[in-house]
């Protein structure tokens, strides 16, 4: 079997987080006898079936309890994704007479696309701005919630820039207004306090495998009284609000992801965060014309999004990754396209940065020895391509020019 010895498992910094994590060993154990001996299904009358029920509950349990809720306002998804998508349905079901709905900019395609979708079905949409550092107004939040309004949608945390929103506030103000609140969590969970009791959400979004679960699982959570439509129509599971025979693995698996999840926050803001620290400062220090993408105080502690000038992100990560370290660039598509992503743009980063954006997203997982690899070898790729640059300080507006016509063609068989 391939997955044999240690030395044949693949040798990698992997600093892609925000991406997808590896699942945790304690996570697989924990699934391992769901996927082998007790493959009940968790409907049936009989007791190895009842088995597997039970550990479904105690799953929904223990999720309930990092988020500071009440079990049954759990319900098990098949990723981040459907999350996104059942609250938005369930939200502009619930209020038909509503048209109007209120998201950002930055939002994960899960969002972004399913408002798109909306407004194409002729709901009018009102895309909030961010400024340079990725943040949101409140005030502009405000205005934007109107008498019409079905829902309003705001990320917790972003996936590219890491920045953390003021949702508690957006929260209380939509309250006040009588309108519902979405939030998608998925990047907040773990990696910053969570708690249901304090935060006026009416749903909430979140995904196992960026917590160290397995990918194909998620959580969606719905306040009490809050209307529910469901986005998948079969059976009762899940108390009718999500058909199909549960993932019991999966959720068996989230379920102690959320635990550790928990139990792991303090780690995550203080051994992570100052990893993360530790590689922003040998970068930034070292490299000239680079700059930090996301709000230099209010970031998730994992996260490190940083551009180069005059440098493709793919470029370096082509480089980085003969060393083994994965990373992001802040390109939409990986196509070669020189369009970069909705939220850099959102931010407004300038063109000559925006290319050179790589994002760095850690773990529980994450060694100081990994961070000083990468403070070591980053400096020398960047100077390389640099060297090599189309787009070096004499070329620059030519250079431009060819980036500029790329993108027209790209945004043209968009
Ligand atoms: C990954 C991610 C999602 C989607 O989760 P999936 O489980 O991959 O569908 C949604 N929102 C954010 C912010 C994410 O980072």
């Amino acid at each position: 079997m391939s997955h044999g010895p240690a030395q044949d498992k693949p040798q990698v910094i992997y600093l892609d987080n925000n991406a997808t994590t590896r699942v945790a060993p304690e996570v697989l154990e924990e699934m391992l006898p769901f996927l082998s001996d007790y493959y009940g299904n968790p409907s049936s009358m009989h007791s190895f079936g009842g088995k597997v029920g039970g550990k479904i509950n105690q799953a929904r349990e223990r999720v309930a309890a990092a988020l500071s809720c009440d079990p049954r306002e759990i319900v098990f998804t098949s990723c981040g994704t459907e999350s996104d998508n059942t609250a938005l349905h369930s939200a502009v079901s619930a209020r038909p007479d509503k048209r109007h709905i209120v998201t950002t900019r930055v939002e994960h395609p899960a969002v972004l696309n399913y408002v798109k979708l909306l407004e194409q079905q002729g709901y009018s949409v009102t895309w909030l701005p961010v400024d340079k550092h990725g943040r949101l107004d409140l005030e502009h939040v405000r205005e934007a919630i109107r008498a019409d309004t079905a829902v309003v949608s705001v990320m917790w945390a972003n996936n590219e820039s890491g920045t953390i929103f003021p949702v508690r506030e957006i929260g209380a103000m939509c309250r006040e207004k009588g309108v519902p609140f979405h939030t998608d969590a998925v990047q907040a969970v773990g990696k910053i306090p969570v708690n249901l009791k304090e935060l006026p959400c009416d749903y909430l979004a979140l995904s196992g495998h960026k917590i160290h679960a397995p990918k194909g699982i998620g959580a969606l959570y719905v306040r009490k009284g809050m209307l529910f439509k469901p986005f998948m129509i079969g059976g009762h599971q899940e108390r009718g609000r999500r058909g199909g025979t549960e993932n019991a693995a999966s959720i068996i698996g989230l379920g102690k992801a959320m635990e550790l999840a928990a139990a792991g926050i303090q780690d995550e803001n203080t051994r992570v965060k100052a990893l993360r620290d530790r590689l922003e400062k040998g970068l930034i220090g070292v490299i000239p014309e680079a700059l930090i993408n996301g709000d230099p105080v209010n970031r998730l502690p994992n996260t490190l999004s940083i551009a180069f000038k005059y440098i493709e992100g793919e470029a370096m990560l082509l480089l980085l990754d003969q060393f083994g370290i994965c990373a992001s660039s802040g390109s939409a598509c990986t196509s070669g396209s020189l369009e970069p992503s909705h939220v850099l743009r959102a931010m407004g980063v300038p063109f000559t940065y925006a290319h050179g954006s790589l994002r760095f997203s850690l773990s529980r997982y994450t060694t100081e020895a990994e961070i000083d690899t990468v403070v070591r070898e980053l400096p020398k790729i960047v100077a390389r391509l640099r060297a090599m640059s189309p787009f070096s300080a004499d070329s620059e507006t030519e250079g431009q020019h060819k980036a500029v016509a790329a993108c027209a063609v790209e945004r043209s068989t968009e």
